[in-house]
């Protein structure tokens, strides 16, 4: 498509946001913004964004997402926005990763993480030689043509994949490939020394979420032996696995998706867990605490990596409303001293605000708590500064203090 060019003005209570590198385009900063509401402007048109006397700010991409209308692509008013744009993001994202790409141990990471990267609405995630482009509005994936030649020229590839994460009517063929040769799911991707199945015709999720590495490394290394372990929200068991890796007796996996069964045993297979000594438990995870109070079930450490939104037949949950009463359930089934592994990925709650609802979740619980360290999003998911909701991950390592004279029992 052949891109045209509005000129559009920042309302002035708006400006220093985006004079200092803010990057996401919401409709109530620009001026006029009725514009957009009669379907006029096709996705994809290029904004040129100024102050109100004129003065260049910004070039934007017109493209609707949940968050906003559009992202920035430049801040420097000459700079078009082509193939040779693209592809210097592009390489200068890709040299950023080199050192994953050399690691043996490790062969599935992300390579372009959206405004993180200088480019909103697009990440691309590299599978073991296999590369996944993830558009996420029509606006960003009218630029489609260049991305992808861009690509193209900067690595080596056996496959390019893509998912389009906007709602369109496009037919998708051979489960999104784009270029190179067809693959036969799973993919048998690496990380560090563990290896997990990955499929791109299941959804949008593929199998692993590759924000929580460094997490997963640390359960391993440094928190599995010799313990009993609960995943809660364990979808294909990748914590488990690292779990059983790092030498659980063990482990417990608990997700309400049917498929989560069969995708766990499989993780577990291929590295070589003997499944008799790990639990998958297919049921929704508010029935398993009742469950464990029952049966006066307890654990030495727990997994809590909750969806930021997820409707069952029994509840809906929003962590943002329900996170502290999730964590306080999970204080009950974890034993005097044992760890929580509480993980928050909602972009609208920042660390300060999850470390209050940790504080919350204890003074439910009735019992005191350590932190003993904090994760965030790992360097390959490259987060913008001047936007702090890419910055969305948050994983306490909390030690859960039951005993004490200050707590009545
Ligand atoms: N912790 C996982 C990722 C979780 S994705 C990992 O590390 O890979 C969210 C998962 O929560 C999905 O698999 C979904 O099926 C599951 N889920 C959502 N609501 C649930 C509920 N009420 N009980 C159990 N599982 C639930």
């Amino acid at each position: 498509m052949k891109h045209k060019f509005l000129e559009l003005k920042i309302h002035q209570r708006h400006l220093d946001k985006y004079k200092n590198q803010y990057p996401l385009l919401f409709k109530e900063a620009v001026m006029g913004n009725h514009v957009f509401e009669d379907n006029s402007i096709q996705e994809g048109t290029l904004l040129k964004l100024t102050d109100e006397r004129g003065h260049f700010i910004a070039t934007a991409y017109y493209g609707i997402q949940n968050k906003g209308i559009g992202w920035v692509l430049s801040r420097i008013e000459k700079e078009k926005i082509d193939a040779l744009y693209f592809k210097k993001k592009l390489y200068s994202a890709i040299e950023k990763r080199i050192k994953l790409y050399n690691n043996p141990k490790t062969s599935a990471f992300r390579v372009f993480n959206g405004e993180g990267d200088g480019i909103g609405g697009l990440t691309i995630d590299f599978f073991d030689g296999i590369y996944l482009i993830n558009w996420y509005s029509q606006g960003i994936f009218s630029f489609k043509d260049n991305i992808v030649k861009s690509l193209k020229e900067i690595v080596e590839y056996d496959a390019i994949y893509e998912k389009l994460r906007f709602d369109h009517d496009l037919i998708e063929e051979n489960d999104g490939l784009i270029a190179g040769k067809p693959v036969t799911f799973p993919i048998i991707i690496k990380e560090n020394g563990e290896r997990f199945a990955v499929y791109f015709n299941d959804g949008a999720m593929v199998g692993i979420f590759l924000d929580q590495r460094e997490v997963r490394r640390t359960i391993r290394n440094n928190y599995s032996k010799g313990k009993n372990i609960l995943n809660l929200f364990s979808y294909t068991g990748a914590f488990s696995v690292f779990a059983a890796k790092g030498g659980a007796r063990n482990t417990t996996s608990v997700d309400l998706a049917n498929r989560s069964l069969e995708r766990t045993q499989e993780n577990f297979r291929l590295n070589n867990i003997n499944l008799e000594d790990h639990s998958i438990v297919v049921e929704d995870v508010f029935k398993y605490f009742n469950y464990c109070d029952k049966k006066g079930l307890k654990f030495d450490m727990v997994i809590l990596d909750p969806p930021s939104f997820a409707k069952s037949k029994n509840f809906v949950f929003s962590a943002e409303k329900d996170y502290p009463t999730l964590l306080a359930e999970t204080i009950k089934i974890t034993v005097n001293n044992g760890i929580i592994v509480a993980s928050n990925n909602s972009s609208t709650i920042d660390l300060e605000k999850f470390k209050q609802m940790i504080g919350k979740a204890f003074n439910m619980g009735k019992a005191r708590f350590e932190i003993l360290e904090i994760h965030q999003l790992p360097k390959d998911f490259r987060t913008n500064h001047a936007y702090p909701e890419s910055n969305y991950l948050k994983v306490a390592f909390i030690k859960v203090i039951k005993k004490s004279k200050t707590v009545n029992p």
